[in-house]
């Protein structure tokens, strides 16, 4: 399989060499890695830099490939993150390197993190998940650049309701409206195998949302890791690719200069 949601030492919040991940990639049967590393402007948590030069990495990642040859393909990814102040920026800066894909989070609200436990603090749950997703749509309508969205459901790790879950019949016609947008579009979801590290019994997003994306006739999806460190690289991908087989998905994706490859599971 190919783990598309990577992070090396480019991303602010990991100090791991691509090198490792690509010989840890080899020890665990993982065909190719995309490196995803995190882009954000304005992002609200100033520990945080989240920019990279895109040159530099790409150096560094073709003396990579070269060397991994053919027992690993390697690309070249970016995560960005969406905030809705600016999209029209994020959108320059996603068109000035020739990426091979972009995954497009929400790691952001009203300008705040909401990756930090203390943002939920009185916060009522049914009306935050809301928002958030209203923002995922917003996104997809909005930021046209872009090939997957990311871990739909990422509050979920950070979170302290009382059940951190983020199920389909809860919230049905924001889902629906987001997977059928996306669909219409041509672009994809993934399935973000840090929810079993993150103790949430699952992929981000949950089954019972992958099982309405086919349901829907959505096609592409990437599966990721999310790993910011060589030891979780590729980590649960056998549960999750036997439970998406489950459902209904024989094929799953990777991009290679933005347009997708299928692959069978
Ligand atoms: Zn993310
Ligand atoms: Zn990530």
């Amino acid at each position: 399989m190919f783990d598309c949601h990577v992070h090396s030492n480019y991303s602010d919040d990991s100090k791991t060499k691509a090198i490792d991940h690509c010989n840890q990639a080899i020890k665990n049967n993982i065909l190719g890695i995309t490196f995803t590393d995190h882009y954000e402007i304005d992002y609200p948590n100033p520990k945080y830099k989240y920019e990279f030069d895109f040159n530099k990495r790409s150096q560094e990642l073709n003396l990579l490939q070269k060397d991994f040859n053919k027992n690993l393909k390697i690309l070249q990814g970016i995560e960005i993150g969406i905030q809705k102040h600016v999209i029209d920026d994020l959108t320059k800066i996603s068109k000035s390197f020739d990426f091979d894909f972009i995954l497009a989070s929400i790691h952001c609200l009203d300008r705040q993190d909401i990756g930090n436990p203390n943002y939920y603090t009185g916060k009522d749950k049914k009306e935050f998940l809301t928002k958030y997703l209203q923002e995922i749509y917003y996104s997809a309508v909005n930021f046209s650049n872009f090939d997957v969205i990311a871990h739909i459901g990422y509050p979920r790790r950070y979170c302290n309701f009382t059940d951190n879950s983020m199920n389909y019949k809860d919230y049905t016609d924001l889902i629906d409206m987001i997977l059928n947008k996306i669909i219409d579009l041509g672009k994809g979801i993934e399935a973000n195998t840090s929810g079993y590290r993150y103790s949430l019994n699952g992929t981000i997003p949950s089954y019972d949302i992958l099982e309405r994306y086919h349901e829907l006739k959505g096609e592409v999806l990437t599966i990721g890791s999310d790993a910011h460190t060589e030891n979780n690289l590729g980590s649960f991908f056998e549960i999750t690719k036997n439970n998406l087989k489950k459902i209904g998905f024989k094929y799953l994706t990777y991009f290679e200069k933005r347009k997708p490859v299928f692959y069978k599971i």
